[in-house]
C-alpha cells in the first residue's frame, strides 16, 4: 500500500490540538475532545476549522492503530495509508457519534447535514366493510431492525471502524472482465468484505450484541387504528417506525387499507349499494323485508301503498368513445392504444333510496351517505291459461284484443328469438375494433408491439 517508505513528518499536532500529552490515556482523549468539540461547535458559534481539526485529531487518536500509525510515522504516513484523502470522515459524523445525538436538544442538527433517509415499508393491510363502517382496531406484530443498544451502531466495543481494506472505504469494488482480445468490461458492484459500508471491524472488536451488524432485529406490535368511513386505500401511517440503521433518518411503516369485497353491500364513496329481488307479486302489490345492516341492526324496508316497483329496464343514452393515450398507459412512444367504449345507461325506476344509512363519513362519523337498494323483479317463466284469464280480469285490457280479424289477416308473422343483449353489442363493437385494427395496422401496429415489450 505505501508506494515508499514513510518519511517521518509532524506526529504532535494532534496532541496539541486536544491539549494533551503524547501519553494521554482514551479517557483522557475522549474529556479532552469532549470539552473542546462542545466548545468549538459551529452550532455555537464556534470556527468550522479548527472544530474540524479537533475531529480528525480524536479520530486518529482514539484508534489505537492508527494512533501509533501516526506517533511512528506522523500525519503524512496516515493520510497515505488511507488511500490518499486524508481527513477521513465527516467532522459533524464524529461529534455525532461520539455524543449518540445532538447534545444540544431539539430535533437534529440545524445545520441541515445530508443525512440519507430510510426507505418507508408499506404493509397491504385487509379490513371488510363492516371494519370501515364501525371503525376499528388491529394490532399487528412487526419485526424491525433497530439500533445495537450495546453499541449505539458503532458495530464495535471500543467505538471505533476502520477502512475496509477491500475496497478503501469507498463500499464499491470494480471489477474487470475480458470480454475479447482488445475488450474488457468494467463492472462497479458493492464491496462484499464491507457488504458495500466501506468500514471493517477488527474481529476481537466486535459488539458481541449485533456481532457488528450495528442493528438488531426487534418484535414490535403496532395498533392500527381503523377511523369510521375510511376508504379502500386510504393509508395510515407510523411515522420513523421502519427498520432503523446508523446515520440514517428512520422511514415510515405505512398500512395501506384494503377492503375486502362484501357479499350484500357494494361501496361507492360514501354510497353504499344493496340488491334485492322482489317476486312480481310483492312488486304489483307491495312488499316488506328485513336488511341487516353493517352494524347488525336490522332495518326495515317496505313499500307504500299501492306502490309498483317497476322491473329494470336498459334505456341507452350515449356512447362515448374515449381514446386512452400513452400517458396513462405510461408508453410514451406509442400512439392512441385503445378506445374505451362508455355506454351510458339509465336504470329506470328500481332504485330507491334511504337516507343518512350509507356509510360514515371520514372524521364526520355522524354525517352519513346515502344506502341505495337496487330491486330485481322476478318474472314467472311461463303461466297457465287459467292464470292469464285470472290477472286479465283484475289488469288492464291487451290492446291486441281491439284487433279486427281484417287487420290481423294483412300482417306477416314473425317470430322472436331469445338474445343476450349485452353479449351481442359487445361482440359488435369486436367486430368494429377488429376493422379499425387492420386500417390501422401500418405503421402503428409497429410501435405497438415495441411498447409492449418495454
Ligand atoms: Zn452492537
Ligand atoms: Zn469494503
Amino acid at each position: 500500500m505505501f508506494g515508499r517508505a514513510p518519511k517521518k513528518s509532524d506526529n504532535t499536532k494532534y496532541y496539541g490540538i486536544l491539549g494533551v500529552s503524547k501519553n494521554a490515556s482514551q479517557d483522557d482523549l475522549k474529556k479532552a475532545y469532549r470539552k473542546a468539540a462542545i466548545k468549538n461547535h459551529p452550532d455555537k458559534g464556534g470556527d468550522p476549522e479548527k472544530f474540524k481539526e479537533l475531529a480528525q485529531a480524536y479520530e486518529v487518536l482514539s484508534d489505537p492503530e492508527k494512533r501509533e500509525i501516526y506517533d511512528q510515522y506522523g500525519e503524512d504516513a496516515l493520510k497515505e495509508g488511507m488511500g490518499g484523502g486524508g481527513g477521513g470522515h465527516d467532522p459533524f459524523d464524529i461529534f455525532q457519534s461520539f455524543f449518540g445525538g445532538n447534545p444540544f436538544g431539539g430535533g437534529g442538527s440545524s445545520r441541515g447535514r445530508r443525512q440519507r433517509r430510510g426507505e418507508d415499508v408499506m404493509h397491504p393491510l385487509k379490513v371488510s366493510l363492516e371494519d370501515l363502517y364501525n371503525g376499528t382496531s388491529k394490532k399487528l406484530s412487526l419485526s424491525r431492525n433497530v439500533i445495537c443498544s450495546k453499541c449505539k451502531g458503532k458495530g464495535s466495543k471500543s467505538g471505533a471502524s476502520m477502512k475496509c481494506a477491500g475496497c478503501q472505504g469507498s463500499g464499491m469494488k470494480v471489477s474487470i472482465r475480458h470480454l475479447g482480445p482488445s475488450m474488457i468490461q468494467q463492472m462497479q458492484h458493492p464491496c462484499n468484505e464491507c457488504k458495500g459500508t466501506g468500514e471493517s471491524i477488527n474481529d476481537k472488536d466486535r459488539c458481541p450484541q449485533c456481532k457488528g451488524d450495528k442493528v438488531v432485529g426487534e418484535k414490535k406490535v403496532l395498533e392500527v387504528i381503523v377511523e369510521k368511513g375510511m376508504q379502500n386505500g386510504q393509508r395510515i401511517t407510523f411515522p420513523g417506525e421502519a427498520d432503523e440503521a446508523p446515520d440514517t433518518v428512520t422511514g415510515d411503516i405505512v398500512f395501506v387499507l384494503q377492503q375486502k369485497e362484501h357479499l350484500k353491500f357494494k361501496r361507492k364513496g360514501d354510497d353504499l349499494f344493496v340488491e334485492h329481488t322482489l317476486t312480481l307479486t310483492e312488486a304489483l302489490c307491495g312488499f316488506q323485508f328485513i336488511l341487516t345492516h353493517l352494524d347488525n341492526r336490522q332495518l326495515l324496508i317496505k313499500s307504500q301503498p299501492g306502490e309498483v316497483i317497476k322491473p329494470a329496464h336498459l334505456i341507452l343514452l350515449a356512447v362515448y368513445v374515449v381514446p386512452i393515450t400513452s400517458v396513462e398507459l405510461n408508453c410514451e412512444s406509442a400512439p392512441i392504444m385503445k378506445v374505451l367504449i362508455v355506454f351510458l345507461v339509465q336504470y329506470a325506476d328500481q332504485f330507491k333510496a334511504i337516507n343518512d344509512e350509507g356509510m360514515p363519513m371520514y372524521q364526520r362519523p355522524f354525517m352519513r351517505g346515502k344506502l341505495y337498494i337496487h330491486f330485481t323483479v322476478d318474472f314467472p317463466e311461463s303461466l297457465t291459461v287459467e292464470q292469464c284469464k285470472a290477472l286479465e280480469a283484475v289488469l288492464p285490457p291487451r290492446p291486441s284484443l281491439q284487433m279486427s280479424e281484417m287487420e290481423l289477416d294483412e300482417c306477416e308473422e314473425t317470430t322472436l328469438h331469445d338474445v343476450n343483449i349485452e353479449e351481442e353489442m359487445r361482440r359488435k363493437q369486436q367486430q368494429a375494433q377488429e376493422a379499425y385494427d387492420e386500417d390501422e395496422e401500418m405503421p402503428g401496429g409497429a410501435q405497438r408491439v415495441q411498447c409492449a415489450q418495454q
